[in-house]
């Protein structure tokens, strides 16, 4: 597949159809992780909530995160859980065996290796088992302030269907969604600097809202007017 970028906006479209989504975003829930680093801009929190939220919906990943900080917040505290005890305390989220076993790795490594500091770069965060970009970039936009693109399904599925992200040879939306890291890529290249951190919450926030992966509500969409709708079929 050739990931290079056709522009569909330039940087001034680019940001007046960020802005209105931004502004019609602003009432809505943060996306979980956000949430968490509200409260406490920790890291560790950040990175191990980011496990545990990936492929589950946010209510479990709260309920999973709160019963395992009431337990151990630090790298050495989560190790002296043992496994199945870990598995049971993140239960209510999906693949809680395997991201058990990710969370032990990932301490491990931070205490061994790190000073049980987490790392601030990319190229380090993602050395750790079970660390993709989605959640390196988080860490590294939420826990340190640094500039990073966090790319989800639906900043990869949105982008691409207004058309600020045009991949060659992918046309539906079953397709449109699969390649989040060539789409970070691309947002690399043509991304106004002032979105870099804001962009993930704000096409979450929609996404879980107004361009939902079924059906999105065009109907109602602040930029109907200049959205390409690439691959959207069906819509309410
Ligand atoms: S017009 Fe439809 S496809 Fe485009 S951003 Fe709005 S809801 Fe999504």
């Amino acid at each position: 597949m050739n990931s290079e970028p056709i522009p569909s906006f330039n940087s001034e479209e680019i940001d007046k159809i960020l802005t209105k989504i931004s502004q019609a975003t602003n009432n809505l829930n943060d996306p979980i992780v956000t949430q968490i680093s509200k409260i406490q801009k920790d890291p560790f929190r950040i990175l191990i909530t980011t496990i545990l939220s990936l492929r589950t919906k946010d209510e479990m990943t709260r309920k999973a995160s709160q019963q395992l900080f009431t337990v151990a917040d630090t790298p050495a505290q989560m190790l002296e859980i043992p496994l199945e005890n870990l598995q049971q305390i993140i239960y209510p989220v999906g693949f809680y065996r395997r991201k058990a076993d990710t969370i032990r790795s990932i301490c491990k490594k931070l205490i061994e290796e790190y000073q049980s500091k987490v790392p601030d770069s990319l190229e380090e965060l993602l050395s750790f088992k079970g660390v993709g970009r989605k959640t390196a970039n988080l860490v590294v936009t939420m826990g340190y302030n640094k500039p990073g693109i966090c790319v989800d399904v639906h900043v990869a599925r949105i982008t691409q269907r207004i058309g600020i992200v045009t991949i060659k040879g992918i046309k539906d939306d079953k397709s449109i969604f699969r390649d989040a890291d060539n789409v970070e890529m691309i947002l690399r290249k043509i991304l106004p600097k002032k979105w870099w951190i804001p962009i993930n919450d704000i096409l979450v926030r929609w996404g879980q809202n107004v361009c939902t992966p079924i059906s999105p509500k065009c109907s109602q969409c602040v930029i109907n007017d200049i959205c390409l709708r690439i691959g959207v079929s069906k819509s309410r």
